[in-house]
């Protein structure tokens, strides 16, 4: 059994009252023998006050035992119970408060990051890749006539399909990239430390990864491709202007036949 700090104290205090105690009555003791032996009677008087006093002090000391075990020991025992109580419910409101905050930044369906997780993510790496001064990439894919996915072969296939992109996304991405699901069967990478070639490469790499997705539906293989628009931070836009730029590019691939990368 484990003692809170206030009553380790108490009883370190009970303990003292205790040996005070102890002593005075076997001062008390050494006292009424002397009187016994006392020859001279004109000291006997102030042997018979101090016993007094002894006694006196016993007394107090008993009454100061009796005090704390019954009256001040109860209290602390309720003050240490509430507080154990208190302590247990911050740490589950703390612990509610994570899986909210997770749950409010997460996406349902696929276990990505949301829009609002890239939305503060992409303005917080903006800002720090200013400072720094280095290149950041940023790519939006759409998937390409996925409608149709969920006319044909019902929603929860579509949702296979999304899981599926979902899953391909991070397992092409690096640790540092920020990979989101926007919205619907849009999704976005934000890609840091990385020029115009070397962003395109990586996004065709992307696009052909997720053409080679396998999703069936029974036993037909579902054809799951997707339209990537990319811009490269020109280092003074915010993060608005950035993402407009790259979803105009995203607009170009979708008219040129989709399934492609334009920048
Ligand atoms: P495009 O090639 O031009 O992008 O055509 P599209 O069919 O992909 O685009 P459109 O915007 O017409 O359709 C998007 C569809 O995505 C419509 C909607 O039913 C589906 N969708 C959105 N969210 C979900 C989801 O969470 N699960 C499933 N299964 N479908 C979804
Ligand atoms: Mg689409
Ligand atoms: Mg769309």
């Amino acid at each position: 059994m484990r003692f809170h700090q206030s009553e380790s104290a108490f009883f370190v205090l009970i303990t003292v009252i205790l040996t005070a105690g102890v002593l005075t009555v076997h001062a008390y003791d050494v006292l009424q023998q002397l009187h016994q032996l006392m020859i001279e009677p004109g000291h006997s008087e102030s042997v018979v006050y101090l016993s007094k006093l002894l006694f006196s002090t016993g007394v107090l000391l008993a009454t100061a035992l009796f005090f704390g075990i019954f009256f001040i020991y109860p209290q602390i025992r309720t003050q240490v119970k509430e507080e154990g109580k208190l302590r247990a419910m911050t740490a589950s409101l703390s612990a509610r408060s994570e899986t909210l905050e997770h749950a409010a930044l997460t996406d349902g369906l696929t276990g990505m990051q949301n829009r609002r997780y890239f939305d503060e993510a992409l303005k917080e790496y903006l800002a720090e890749f200013r400072r720094i001064d280095k290149p950041v990439g940023l790519m939006i894919l759409d998937l390409d006539h996925f409608k149709q996915v969920n006319d044909t072969h019902g929603h929860d296939i579509g949702d296979d399909v999304l899981r599926a992109v979902a899953k391909c996304l991070g397992d092409m991405t690096r640790y540092h990239d920020v990979v989101a699901r926007l919205g619907g069967e849009e999704f976005a990478v934000v890609a840091p430390n990385m020029d115009a070639d070397t962003l395109v490469r990586f996004a065709e790499r992307i696009r052909k990864a997720i053409a080679a997705t396998t999703v069936f539906s029974g036993n037909v293989r579902l054809k799951i491709t997707a339209s990537v628009g990319l811009a490269v931070w020109d280092r003074k836009e915010a993060a608005e202007e950035f993402f407009r730029r790259a979803d105009k590019q995203l607009y170009h691939a979708k008219r040129q036949g989709r399934n492609r990368v334009c920048a």
